[in-house]
C-alpha cells in the first residue's frame, strides 16, 4: 500500500487525498484550491516526525476500523441469534476483534487533522492524549494542558489516562 494523506481543503473543506511522493502541490479536486504541504516531516524509512500536511510534530495512532462493517456484524448476528442458540453472538465478537487487530493505523495530526495511512510504523506515535489536545485547542485556558515534548510525539509513551 502506498503512503496516502487525506487533508482537509482550506477552501471547502474536502478531503484531499494525496499519494506519495506527491508530483505536484496538492490540489483540491472539488474546488481547484491549493492544500497546505510540508513535507519535512518525512523520514527516509517513511516514517512520520511531523504532520505532513501542516509540519505541526504532534500526531496519534488509531486503529482504521470500519466501523459500520463491525455494527453490520453484530446486526446480523443479532438477527441469526435465534436460530444459532446464541452461537452467532459468540461468532460476530470474534471477527469484530480480529477485524480491529487486523485494521491497519491511521495516524492523525493534532493541529490540522490530516489523516497519513500507510507509513513506517517507525517512530510510533502513541494514541491520543487529550492533554495535547486541550493545550491546542485552548491554550493558557486549557485545563489538562500539557506542554510540548521535545520533537513531538514521535516514540513518545502512550498517555495513562
Ligand atoms: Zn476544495
Ligand atoms: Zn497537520
Amino acid at each position: 500500500m502506498r503512503p496516502i494523506v487525506a487533508l482537509a481543503c482550506p477552501s471547502c473543506e474536502r478531503d484531499i487525498r494525496v499519494e506519495l511522493p506527491p508530483s505536484t502541490s496538492p490540489i483540491c479536486s472539488t474546488c481547484g484550491e491549493a492544500g497546505p504541504w510540508d513535507g519535512t516531516g518525512l523520514t527516509d524509512d517513511g516514517g512520520l516526525t511531523a504532520c505532513l500536511a501542516c509540519g505541526h510534530p504532534e500526531l496519534h495512532t488509531s486503529k482504521d476500523f470500519p466501523q459500520a462493517l463491525g455494527i453490520g456484524i453484530v446486526v446480523v448476528a443479532a438477527l441469526l441469534a435465534p436460530f444459532t442458540f446464541y452461537a452467532s453472538l459468540a461468532v460476530a465478537g470474534l471477527l469484530d476483534a480480529l477485524l480491529y487487530r487486523f485494521s491497519p493505523n491511521v495516524v492523525a495530526c493534532y493541529a490540522c487533522e490530516a489523516a497519513h495511512r500507510g507509513f513506517h510504523a517507525k517512530p510510533r506515535h502513541p494514541g491520543f492524549d487529550r492533554t495535547i489536545f486541550e493545550r491546542l485547542r485552548f491554550g493558557e485556558r486549557a485545563v489538562m494542558g500539557s506542554p510540548m515534548r521535545p520533537g513531538g510525539t514521535a516514540g513518545a509513551e502512550d498517555p495513562e489516562h
